[in-house]
């Protein structure tokens, strides 16, 4: 981190000030977070699920320790489909300040001797990012910090974290709004994404490596491929071609599962004589579209149209018997 004594007080400043008048994600609920919650149900501290090194994450970022992975409840999106749901849409875990939540990147360093320090689902928490970090810095962290994002994020905030970023780790979901309106809930995610994804990419450039082949600073994006969306998939790719970097590091990925809101059984109202109730639908599943895993077709689909747009750095599997570091 090269920021100056003035800066960093400043971004403290900014970060105070915005806590206490609260647009700054998309979803501008103007509230202040020291009095209130706004759509994102977090208040002025933030919430913490787990705090360990991690090791489901890509290669270079996972490295041979983990990744310091810090997963914070709630979120700034509500995707029915969300793969991390019991996290990211229920309040559970623990209320951390600032200087606690940097207390832990020290530890993750120093006890867990992880590669970075991974912040997953910070978008509706970025005033009390910035304070951890600054704290942490102060405090002897070296780690590059990843902010591990849906990509639903403001301008504003990528100009707070500006400079104390040293990976993004943004999705990119879907490409059309009707989508983005129906399995989102949020008709701009990505408009939003578009420039979020372009802002970051000015900061920080595309990834590069230490020589141990560990992600060091840069952006990398990742595209989880969606049954039936393929075509949503292959524009990103594009877009991501044109628009950001042919020399983009993306990580096409395969695992979708049916999770969240698919698959559940549609409720439906009826009529009793004294008041209304709910009742189980028979046989209905609500999203059935996307209940499915994805086929190898689909997923082909938008790594050809990766390829053909002029992306050539995949994250692949290794093809040998060791990791690919
Ligand atoms: S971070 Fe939370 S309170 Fe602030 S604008 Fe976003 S959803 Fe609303």
């Amino acid at each position: 981190m090269t920021l100056s004594s003035v800066d960093a007080a400043k971004k403290r400043s900014a970060a105070y000030a915005h806590l206490r008048n609260c647009n700054l994600c998309p979803q501008l609920c103007g509230v202040n977070r020291y009095e209130t919650t706004g759509m994102c149900l977090i208040g002025d501290k933030a919430k913490v699920n787990v705090i360990a090194p991690h090791f489901g994450e890509e290669p270079c970022i996972q490295g041979h320790n983990g990744s310091g992975s810090v997963f914070f409840s709630m979120c700034n999106l509500r995707c029915v489909f969300c793969q991390n749901h019991d996290i990211a849409h229920q309040r559970n875990g623990q209320d951390v300040t600032p200087e606690e939540l940097g207390d832990w990147y020290l530890k993750l360093q120093d006890v867990g001797n992880v590669h970075n320090i991974n912040l997953i689902t910070p978008e509706h928490i970025v005033p009390q990012v910035v304070l951890s970090i600054l704290h942490a810095r102060d405090h002897g962290l070296s780690l590059p910090i990843i902010y591990n994002t849906s990509a639903y994020d403001s301008l504003a905030s990528l100009e707070l974290l500006d400079g104390l970023v040293d990976i993004y780790l943004p999705d990119f979901k879907v490409w059309e709004p009707v989508t983005s309106r129906r399995l989102l809930k949020a008709d701009d995610y990505a408009a939003t994404a578009r420039k979020s994804i372009k802002a970051m990419q000015a900061q920080v450039g595309d990834l590069c490596f230490t020589a141990d082949g560990i992600a060091k600073k840069g952006v990398l994006v990742r595209h989880l491929v969606m049954p039936g969306f393929e075509a949503e998939g292959a524009r990103i790719m594009q877009f991501l071609a044109e628009d950001v970097s042919k020399d983009c590091f993306v990580n096409i990925m395969e695992q979708y599962r049916p999770d969240a809101y698919v698959g559940r059984s549609k409720k439906r109202a009826k009529q009793s004589h004294k008041n209304q109730h709910e009742t189980e639908g028979e046989g209905e599943k609500r999203y059935s579209d996307i209940n499915r895993a994805v086929s190898a077709d689909e997923i082909s689909v938008v790594r050809k149209a990766a390829e053909t747009a002029g992306l050539w750095r995949f994250c692949d599997p290794a093809k040998h018997d060791g990791f690919n570091l």
